[in-house]
């Protein structure tokens, strides 16, 4: 294969060789099924059980939360919004979540608007963040959830979660949910104030299909998937206990080396912007030195589908709007929420960092994107 130059690693990531030869290890010498009572149930069963107490202890909520495994990110935000207001119907119908959601979410709060929940979509500023008068303001007495994003997989913008969770402990009643997805790996927080925290594997060098759905103890659900009862009833099927090993391991390997990731980001991220800055041809969407991750810029004149092409027949990776859902989309949401300016949200590139990308590759994007740019323009 050619070299590849890849800068779209809020898409997916590479899967880490050590998580893989986790994976592989798992599945040929531990596969019994985790709920049988034989020898390979019960040793299958202990792995699971040691994958999960990691993943709360990594996470520092080994008192106070518990872990419901998932296929990803997508099940886990269903199953925060559908599963919790389904449960607790009795104490509320009113849902609040920021409009920058991922797609998993806002699509989840859309479907029950259709079965009758009332949902209030909080406005952003044109940094991304919310407002949290405004969110103070929108709560009712009907209220029981509120699900803020840590980190918006677009633009990077950083909810102030922290805020948010100390304004709901003054509502009994209200939980608040948080996808962390972009957050987990990249962003040092503290999750042990909030009731409900998403994560998923391949955003951290894990594989895809798994994720998980951390939640207070005392939060139940009613249930998405009816069947065999795993995961305290809560997410009957089989459990796929390979990758959940190996998720506990993407997690640690990437909070062991976030203090260098970080540092090694934010140089690239540097280089990145004073490029930007100096061009004409581009808005700057967003510049969030706190989060050197994700680089969000609109171009003035040009279409970014026809520079995302150009750059991938050189070999170089990065995405306009969301790999997720651009396909079937023509602007992005999220920009649009921030700048209102439709243009600007028709015409968006993300490049996403990651500890792999080297400062010789950026040199050769900038070179190429450069040069693209410069050539639509004549
Ligand atoms: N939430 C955020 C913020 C994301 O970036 C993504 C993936 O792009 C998801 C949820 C969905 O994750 P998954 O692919 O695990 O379903």
């Amino acid at each position: 294969m050619n070299k590849i130059i890849y800068l779209d690693n809020a898409s997916t990531t590479k899967v880490d060789e050590e998580v893989m030869k986790t994976y592989e290890r798992v599945s040929l010498s531990y596969f019994g099924n985790a709920s049988s009572i034989h020898r390979l149930g019960i040793e299958a069963n202990d792995l699971l059980e040691k994958a999960r107490a990691q993943i709360l202890s990594l996470l520092k909520l080994e008192r106070s939360h518990e872990v419901i495994f998932t296929s990803g990110a997508t099940e886990a935000n269903n199953l925060a919004l559908k599963g919790y207001m389904h449960q607790y119907k009795n104490r509320g119908n009113h849902l609040i979540v920021s409009s920058i959601e991922h797609p998993s979410l806002i699509e989840a709060a859309k479907s029950l608007e259709k079965e009758g929940f009332e949902v209030t979509y909080l406005p952003v500023d044109n940094h991304g963040v919310i407002n949290i008068n405004v969110l103070k303001q929108s709560i009712k007495k009907e209220t029981i959830l509120v699900s803020i994003m840590s980190v918006n997989n677009e633009t990077g913008s950083i909810q102030p979660i922290e805020e948010i969770a100390s304004l709901l402990k003054e509502y009994s009643k209200i939980m608040f949910h948080t996808d962390a997805v972009q957050a987990i790996g990249k962003i040092e927080k503290s999750y042990d104030d909030i009731d409900m925290v998403t994560l998923t594997s391949h955003k951290i060098h894990g594989l895809k299909g798994v994720g998980a759905l951390i939640k207070r103890k005392n939060i139940t659900f009613d249930p998405i998937l009816s069947g065999g009862g795993q995961e305290n009833g809560l997410r009957s099927g089989t459990n796929d206990v390979a990758n959940i090993v190996s998720f506990s391991k993407a997690l640690r390997l990437s909070l062991a080396k976030l203090p260098s990731t970080i540092k090694h980001v934010k140089e690239l991220y540097n280089r990145l912007m004073d490029y930007f800055k100096s061009n004409p041809e581009m808005y700057i969407l967003n510049s969030f030195s706190d989060n050197p991750f994700i680089l969000n810029v609109s171009l003035k004149e040009k279409k970014a589908a026809v520079v995302v092409e150009g750059l991938s027949k050189k070999g170089i990776m990065i995405s306009s709007i969301s790999a997720c859902h651009s396909k079937s989309e023509a602007y992005s949401y999220v920009v649009y929420e921030m700048s209102k300016d439709e243009k600007r949200s028709r015409n968006t590139l993300r490049i996403s960092l990651d500890y792999h990308n080297t400062m010789e590759e950026i040199e050769e994007f900038i070179h190429e994107l450069d040069s693209l740019v410069r050539g639509l323009r004549q």
